[in-house]
This record gives C-alpha cells, structure tokens and sequence, in this order.
C-alpha cells in the first residue's frame, strides 16, 4: 500500500479564482452559482457558511491547487470533511472552504491490518471495508462522522478503552501543507507534523488520505439498558458503582435522553424520556452476562444486548441518521463521586425538554494510559467526558438549548477538569484548554514552521508561535 506524493507543484499556480475553477478535477463554486447552498451546507444544519468559495476537490493535486492559489489569491483555506463539527470555524468571509466528500475511497491490507483512507470517508466506508476481513477500526460512534476531522481530534470509539484513542491508531497522514507541498508525513518523514496532527486539529495542513491500524475484532457484546427517566439518579448511581467492575474490554455510556414526539422515532421512544446504560463488551456473551447482572437486577424497560457485529456498533448510540440543525458543548470531568451523578441528574430535570442528550461516556483504561508515541493527544486525563446536545429548529428552541448547556457547564464546573476534549468542542475553546499549555506551545511552534503566515484555519484554530 503506497501512497502517491506529490512533492511540489508541478503544475501553474492560479493566481485568480477563475483561474483555479478551470484547473480543478472537482469543482469550484462561488456565491449566487448553481449548486451553491448545497456546496456550502454542513451537518449541522443551523451552521450557516459563507466562504469566498467552496473547492470540491477529487484528487489531491486539487488539493494543492486550491491551496497555492488561495496563496495567490490572499484568501485562507479551511478543510471540512461532513460538517459535524462547523459551528466553531465562525465567520467564512475570506476562505476557501475545501470540501472533500468527492474522496471517500478506502482500502483494506487484510496482511498488515491497515486501511488507507481518503479524507472525505465517513466511519462506515471504513468499519464496512474492514469488516469483510474481520477487522475492525476505532470508528465513531456515528456512521456519517467524518474519519478526517474525528481523527485529527482524537477519536472515542466503542473500544477506545482497551485501544486507546483513533489519532493512536494512526500510522501516515498525506498531507498538503500551506506552501502546497504534499507530503507524506509519518514517524520517519516530518515526525513533528505528524505528531501535532495525531490530536492537534486540521490547523496545520489539508490532509488527502490517512492510514490507519486496524483491530482483529468482528463481533462485540454491545447493547442498551433503557430505564424510566424517573429512575436517572438510581440508575446512574448503579452505573457508577459498576464501572471500577469492568476490565478496560469494555467501554460504556450513562445517559439522559429526552426524544422528541416525532413520527420517524419507534412508538416505544418518541415523546419519552429514559435513563439509559449502553455499552460495547469484547468479552464472551456469557462472561457479559455475569458483568451486566448488576444493571440487569434493576430491572431495565428495554434490554438490547447481544452478540453485536462491528458494522452494527454505528447503532448503539442511537444518533440522529442524517443532518439536523443541533448545538451541543463538552467537558471532561474527574472525580466520578455520588455528588457528581446528583448534579447530572439535577440539572438535566431544571433544563426541561431542551437537551435530547446529556451523557457521560466513560474514560480510562487505554485513553488515561494513552501511548507514548500516540501524538499531540495521546491520552484524556479524565474520568468521564461529559457531552450535551439539543436539536435546534427555530430560534427559541436554540436559545433554550444554549441556555441549558450554559446551565450544565455551570452546574458540573466542581468536577471540570478545565479542560475539554476537541472532538466534543462545538464552541471554540482556548488552545490550553483543549491541549495544556505545554502541548500547546509546541503545537504553535510546529504550526509557525509548516504556516508562518496561518493560510489553514480549523475549527479550533492553533495559532503560530509569535502572532
Ligand atoms: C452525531 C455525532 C456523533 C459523534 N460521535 C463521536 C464519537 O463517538 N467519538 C468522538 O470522538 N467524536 C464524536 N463526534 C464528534 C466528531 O468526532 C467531531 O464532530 C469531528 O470533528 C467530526 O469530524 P468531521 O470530519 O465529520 O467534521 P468536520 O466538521 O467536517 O471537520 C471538523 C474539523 O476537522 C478538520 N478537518 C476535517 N477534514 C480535514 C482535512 N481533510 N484536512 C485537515 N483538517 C480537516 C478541520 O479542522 C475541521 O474544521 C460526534 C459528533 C456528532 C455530531
């Protein structure tokens, strides 16, 4: 498995955008053109981009070609994959946003366990292709998450206690880089880019492809323990109990959910609220067994587990299955004490309907140990990471749902760790927050060398040493 690079640019740079829609094997289209507000539309659908252009690029000379003429041009380049995280990229105005959803291929070495990627897969593309060789990657816990952004992030998958985070899974990025060089960059060629994009977020090129470490694993124990709202704090509380019982082979989920009363929802879960356990075992069906049995003996509503194909983990979390307009915020907690659990309940009753979810998805095991040679985020220092999320369709619904996250974030701040986690950051942090200031500072540095001049801007930007 090779990838192809191009080392410079072999071909005349365009100096106006006119010049730079020609050159394109993809696309590039400009406000008031056809095709425009669908070119334009992220996942999240109340993000509303207006850029000076957005490139569909195809190939990864595209890629470079938009970069050297948004050089020439004096605009900045922004890489977005499928718009899951748009809200905390802000204003537009002056950028090229590149859009690689025309690079969705992926392939598997069934030999050396490695998929190559290119940045515009979706988890299932990959967790589908792998599958068929009984491998398994550290995907999402949704299908149409990007793997770009998710792993420039971090990534939390339903095995990331026992293997860590996806950016540790990384084995090469390609990558072009703001001089619209595109390289290679691994752990021989480059090693600084390649750990500051191993966590650090897309600030410090366009990458093309990736490949990835995959994981002989094809069937999981995995399912859902659905309670009465009502039951939140006795629930949580068990949860809490049971989590210092499970080996790091199992990565869990406590979780309010409010559904709305809407008609593409099961009759069972629309307009209900639960209290819900969901987790992914590694372990025999009946070794699960016995470790459930303390959550069973209180008597769930609903009980999903089963032996759970890889492909099917995309479902455990129950995510919305395409677009919707939604706003969401994060926060890493420690201290997993009564009081917290107490906290979580409480707020999640005085915000009313407004969150549809409020979770706390366990940490520890291979994400606190983290890799030494993992990168820039090698491990979460925390014992839970808190996410809040509300679907926003009309502008009282979204000062509401804002209005509730504020509340969450005050109420759960004696358990911040004051620190947040990228991928679970829908509103733009500080570079300390995400990353402490030590790791910061030297993504700085490593972004002051490969784009003095910040051309590439991500949703939470890390800015060059000295600007
Ligand atoms: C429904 C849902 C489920 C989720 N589940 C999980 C989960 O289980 N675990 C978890 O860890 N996170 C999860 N997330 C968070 C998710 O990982 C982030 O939103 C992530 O940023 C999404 O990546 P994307 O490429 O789809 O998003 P995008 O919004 O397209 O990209 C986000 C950022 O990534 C960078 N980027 C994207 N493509 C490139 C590129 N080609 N080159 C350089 N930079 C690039 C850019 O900085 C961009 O602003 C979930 C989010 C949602 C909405």
């Amino acid at each position: 498995m090779t990838f192809t690079v191009t080392h410079s640019a072999r071909f005349a740079v365009a100096t106006t955008l006119d010049d730079l829609a020609v050159d394109l094997d993809g696309s590039l289209v400009r406000p008031g053109e056809p095709g425009w507000d669908e070119a334009r539309c992220a996942w999240h659908l109340d993000v509303d981009q207006h850029p000076a252009a957005v490139a569909q690029v195809r190939t990864a000379r595209d890629v470079v070609a938009v970069v050297n003429a948004a050089r020439q041009c004096q605009l900045r380049v922004a890489a977005q994959s499928t718009g899951h995280n748009a809200a905390p990229l802000g204003d537009l105005a002056g950028t090229v946003l590149v859009r690689t959803g025309l690079m969705r291929d992926v392939e598997i070495d069934p030999v050396t366990r490695v998929a190559r990627v290119q940045a515009g897969a979706w988890w299932m593309d990959v967790t589908n292709a792998a599958a068929e060789h009984g491998l398994a990657a550290l995907a999402g816990s949704s299908p149409d998450v990007g793997v770009a952004g998710y792993t420039l992030g971090g990534g939390l998958s339903w095995l990331a206690r026992s293997h860590g985070l996806a950016a540790n899974s990384v084995l090469a990025l390609e990558v072009v880089t703001a001089d619209g060089v595109h390289r290679r960059v691994d752990a021989q060629h480059d090693p600084d880019l390649f750990w500051a994009l191993r966590g650090g977020g897309g600030s410090f090129g366009v990458m093309t492809a990736l490949e990835l470490q995959l994981f002989p694993i094809s069937e999981v124990y995995a399912g859902v323990l659905f309670f009465p709202a009502e039951r939140a704090t006795e629930v949580l509380q068990a949860w809490r109990a049971w989590l210092p019982t499970v080996p790091d082979t199992v990565t869990s989920v406590g979780r309010i959910l409010k559904f709305p009363p809407l008609p593409d929802l099961p009759p069972h879960l629309a307009g209900r609220s639960f209290v819900v356990v969901e987790a992914a075992c590694q372990l025999e069906p009946g070794t699960a067994d016995q470790l459930l049995a303390p959550l069973r003996d209180l008597g769930p509503e609903l009980d999903t587990f089963r032996p759970t194909p890889v492909t099917e983990l995309s479902q455990l979390h129950m995510d919305p299955p395409g677009p919707v307009p939604g706003v969401g915020d994060g926060m890493l907690l420690h201290g997993l004490d009564a009081g917290l659990i107490e906290a979580f309940v409480a707020v999640s009753e005085t915000t009313g309907p407004a969150l549809l979810s409020m979770e706390l998805r366990q940490l520890g095991g291979a994400i606190h140990r983290g890799s030494p040679t993992g990168g820039a985020v090698a491990a979460l220092d925390a014992d839970v990471a808190l996410f809040a999320v509300g679907i926003t369709p009309t502008p009282e619904i979204t000062a509401a749902v804002h209005a509730a996250i504020t509340a969450v974030r005050y109420r759960m701040a004696p358990w911040s760790k004051g620190r947040s986690y990228l991928n679970f950051a829908e509103e733009r942090k500080s570079g300390d927050a995400l990353f402490g200031p030590e790791i910061h500072a030297r993504l700085r540095e490593i972004k002051s060398t490969y784009d003095p001049a910040d051309l590439i801007r991500a949703n939470q930007p890390v800015t060059p040493a000295g600007r």
